[in-house]
């Protein structure tokens, strides 16, 4: 009686355990004989999804790691046994159960121990022929090939198992998806291949060769030193590798390709920690330009490249482009299956960069998408027109304390038209420090009090809230209602509470009120739930970058499309704006208010600080008052506070023990803070030693130095704003900038910047020049999602993707022919909104 095909397969797993797992039992290993055994089976009346089942085992046994090899073999024997009654759940279950390839712990990359061949049996099963265990793979593939499981555990890859999907999900990745998009944060360039007796030290380089001898020295306690020899037709060469694991992998005999740097030692080259792979193998780490992951303990780059192309090769086609072919053609773009195998696993350098360049189109379109989306749904909304009288104007402009300069009546002219439509107004003012944005804003609000409808004005901290309450308070003194009698301005700050606070809320939410409001001006305190108002019809956000976009939508939506203002000091170059308020209108106050003298600046040497503070003690017998400021790095502000704390305290009792110090510092409290700024600008204080909290928007006319130490620890933008801190009033004033930086460097550059250039956007555009945009703002501060391939300097990528997606919208305004478009773009904002 023959033996059936199944026990003979009970036999080879037999074997199989016997001698370790090592997939040796059957010559080519146990895939290859699964199409004849499947056959024998089948002609036997077995049970086709147990055949199928058990194949499919096979081939995934064959790219386990050894040590998963007996949950598989288990599972084996038991499909052979009959011993699942619902295989559907097997093959279910299987996809999670079986074959974790993950490299053993504590056993530094690369694969398995290969066996010698001679322990190889030839079992009772005839030679395997390859294309059954190809055809095998195939229709394994084939069932597998659904763009649902682009969606799926990284589990459904072969040889992927729950630890490894563990150290992934690690690194963010949950679904094959993740995987494909898990972009190398760089290629090594193997891509090189010579002759042996070519190579040079340093260069990296790929060769063929064959490994001579291989042999392990101790080179000290617990330091192994693996040294190979090998060659190919032009000579030999040493490697070494400080990897014990590698002398398992790599026989002698074998040729391999290796891929590594050349260095020398004593004298002589050796190739260094060589990666290697066989020569037939497909080219993944070697003789290419490999890439290089982030990774997660326990997982090997080599490791985490074979999973990865794994799921290239069997799932990128998969992928839905979502760029219309349309726009791939006009902009001779990649598509994506193919930009994303390029960029993980290039052809050449070229073949990358058209990679990244896909992508990177990809993304910015996705945010210019959303700029001009929202752009357009601005304009269809509605808010209540209020046309300028201008008469109203005249009065405003006539009981203001000075003559408004060209750039503020052009700007405010630019203001009176929005408002006057009936689409809600969304611009930006974008002015220097000591532009004169407030009274710009004032203009607006007496416009909207004109015409009933109430203003707020959003204000980053307490100390300019008040600020800006006493400027408007005084601005709009001839402002009225429609009946000609006279607003009423409120503070609303966190500080106020009470009897007090809730007057203002009822004044807000109350038309009738005998205590009316008219304009509000706050911090986010003006956010809460319960201040409401009866009819907001025009809000302002000042230094708006300081707010989350949140804050901003959540004053805006207190009014039914209130027309909005959002003012910012900081000087951002045009190309920037462009990607960052594409949305937004842009005016700019270009002009200083007259009778200005430009503050002048000036570096010094840490040893010209005595003459400096001789300099400082002058101006305080004028009568001026003096700035000294201390860096402050965001992440050690206790750090810096305590450097301005020692400071101050050595200023005030050994340099300036006669005259009056206060110090400033971020972990003062809201009302300290306000406390000190309130008696330095009452001149009760002639210096003020500080951190960077100074910064925004403090109005002191009488200041006339501010003395910056470690200044090239400041960046351009903020050194400008520190600067305009000073030279607010009719003295001349200046700007000590204290710094020990070798001269050439790009700090030196940026503070010789700051010395010759006066105008804040002249100096955003050297900025821009000097540290590229990621740094000018931080996207921290831009408010924009997270690129992650493009940048926002590369202005080729971006105009392209914005001309593309303004087309686009113009014909297809909602996206609702593009919904795949439609659902990336929004994935791709989630989270994040803009400045509107
Ligand atoms: P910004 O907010 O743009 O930094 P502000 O609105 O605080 O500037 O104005 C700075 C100072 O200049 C204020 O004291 C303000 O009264 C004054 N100012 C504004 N416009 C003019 C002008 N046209 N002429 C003279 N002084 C002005
Ligand atoms: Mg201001």
């Amino acid at each position: 009686m023959a033996v059936s095909a199944f026990q003979r397969l009970l036999r080879v797993l037999e074997l199989e355990e016997k001698q370790g797992w090592r997939n040796r039992a059957v010559i080519g290993g146990l895939a290859a004989m699964g199409e004849r055994w499947a056959d024998d089976a089948r002609q036997e009346g077995a049970d086709t999804r147990v055949v199928e089942m058990v194949l499919l085992l096979m081939v995934n046994y064959e790219e386990a790691d050894q040590e998963n090899r007996p949950d598989i073999l288990e599972a084996m024997r038991q499909a052979l046994g009959g011993l699942f009654a619902d295989l559907d759940e097997l093959l279910a279950q299987t996809g999670i159960r079986l074959g974790d390839g993950a490299t053993p712990a504590g056993q530094p990359d690369e694969g398995e121990v290969a066996a010698p061949p001679e322990e190889a049996a030839v079992a009772a099963v005839p030679p395997p022929e390859p294309t059954h265990v190809a055809e095998a793979r195939i229709r394994q593939q084939q069932a597998r090939r659904d763009p649902a499981q682009l969606e799926a555990s990284p589990q459904i890859l072969a040889g992927v198992g729950s630890a490894t999907a563990e150290q992934l999900a690690r690194l963010g990745i949950h679904r094959v998806m993740d995987l494909l998009w898990h972009l190398p944060t760089r290629h090594e360039d193997y891509s090189t291949l010579r002759p042996i007796a070519q190579l040079e030290p340093n260069e990296t380089v790929t060769i063929i060769a064959n490994l001579w001898d291989i042999r392990e020295r101790k080179v000290s306690m617990n330091r192994h030193l693996v040294e190979g020899i090998l060659a190919d037709a032009s000579g030999t060469i040493r490697a070494t590798w400080w990897n014990r694991f590698v002398r398992k992998q790599l026989q002698v005999g074998s040729t391999m390709r290796f891929s590594g740097k050349v260095g020398l030692f004593l004298g002589q080259k050796t190739l260094e920690n060589p990666v290697f792979e066989d020569v037939d193998e497909e080219m993944v780490a070697t003789g290419r330009l490999a890439p290089v992951y982030r990774l997660t303990e326990g997982l090997s780059n080599k490791r985490l490249r074979n999973i990865i192309k794994t799921a290239l090769d069997d799932y990128a086609d998969l992928l839905a482009d979502p760029l219309p072919q349309s726009i791939r053609d006009e902009y001779d773009l990649l598509d994506l299956p193919t930009a994303l195998r390029q960029v993980h696993f290039p052809d050449s350098p070229e073949q990358l960069q058209q990679a990244l360049r896909r992508l990177a189109f990809e993304e910015l379109f996705y945010l210019q998408l959303g700029v001009a989306q929202r752009r357009y749904a601005l304009r269809q909304a509605t808010a209540l027109p209020m046309p300028v009288d201008p008469l109203l104007l005249r009065r405003f402009t006539e009981g203001l304390p000075f003559a408004l300069t060209g750039a503020q009546r052009r700007v405010i002219d630019e203001i009176g038209a929005d408002m006057a439509r009936a689409v809600p107004m969304t611009r930006l003012v974008q002015g220097d420090v000591g532009s004169g944005k407030t009274v710009v804003a004032a203009a607006a609000m007496a416009i909207a009090a004109a015409h009933g409808a109430q203003s707020a004005l959003l204000a980053p901290t307490q100390i300019l809230a008040e600020q800006h309450h006493r400027s408007l308070s005084n601005l709009l003194a001839h402002a009225t209602r429609p009946d000609g009698s006279p607003i009423r301005v409120a503070l609303l700050t966190g500080r106020v509470t009470g009897a007090e606070r809730e007057a203002i809320v009822a004044g807000l939410r109350e038309p009738d009120n005998p205590d009316a409001i008219d304009v509000v001006v706050g911090t986010t305190a003006l956010i809460q739930e319960a201040v409401e108002f009866h009819n907001l019809g025009f809000v302002v956000v000042d230094e708006q970058h300081r707010f989350g976009v949140e804050q901003r939508g959540a004053l805006r939506n207190k009014g039914s499309q209130p027309h909005l203002l959002v003012m910012s000091a900081t000087p951002i170059p045009r190309s920037l704006a462009l990607t960052l308020y594409g949305d937004l209108d842009v005016s700019v106050l270009d002009e200083m208010p007259p009778g200005r003298t430009p503050v002048k600046t000036k570096r010094f040497y840490p040893r010209e600080r005595e003459r400096l503070y001789s300099f400082i003690r002058r101006q305080v017998q004028e009568g001026r008052q003096a700035y000294i400021v201390y860096p402050l790095v965001e992440e050690s502000e206790k750090l810096e506070a305590g450097a301005a704390t020692a400071e101050y305290e050595r200023l005030r009792t050994e340099i300036f023990p006669d005259l009056r110090l206060a110090l400033l510092h971020g972990r003062m409290s809201g009302a300290e803070k306000d406390e000190v700024m309130a008696a330095f600008a009452a001149g009760e204080y002639d210096i003020l030693v500080s951190t960077t909290v100074i910064e925004v928007g403090i109005d002191v006319p009488n200041a006339s130095i501010i003395l910056i130490e470690d200044a090239e620890r400041f960046g351009l933008a903020q050194l400008h704003q520190l600067r305009g801190r000073v030279g607010r009033g009719q003295h001349q004033s200046y700007c000590a900038l204290i710094s020990r930086v070798p001269a050439g460097s790009e700090a030196e550059e940026r503070l010789r910047a700051l010395e010759e250039i006066d105008n804040g956007f002249e100096l955003a555009e050297k900025d821009l020049e000097l540290r590229g945009p990621g740094d000018f703002l931080g996207t921290r501060q831009s408010g924009l999602p997270p690129l992650r391939v493009a940048q926002l300097s590369d202005m080729a990528t971006l105009s392209a993707a914005r001309e593309a997606a303004q087309a686009l919208i113009r014909r297809d305004p909602e996206l609702a022919d593009h919904p795949q478009l439609a659902q990336q773009v929004q994935r791709f904002w989630r989270g994040h909104g803009d400045v509107s």
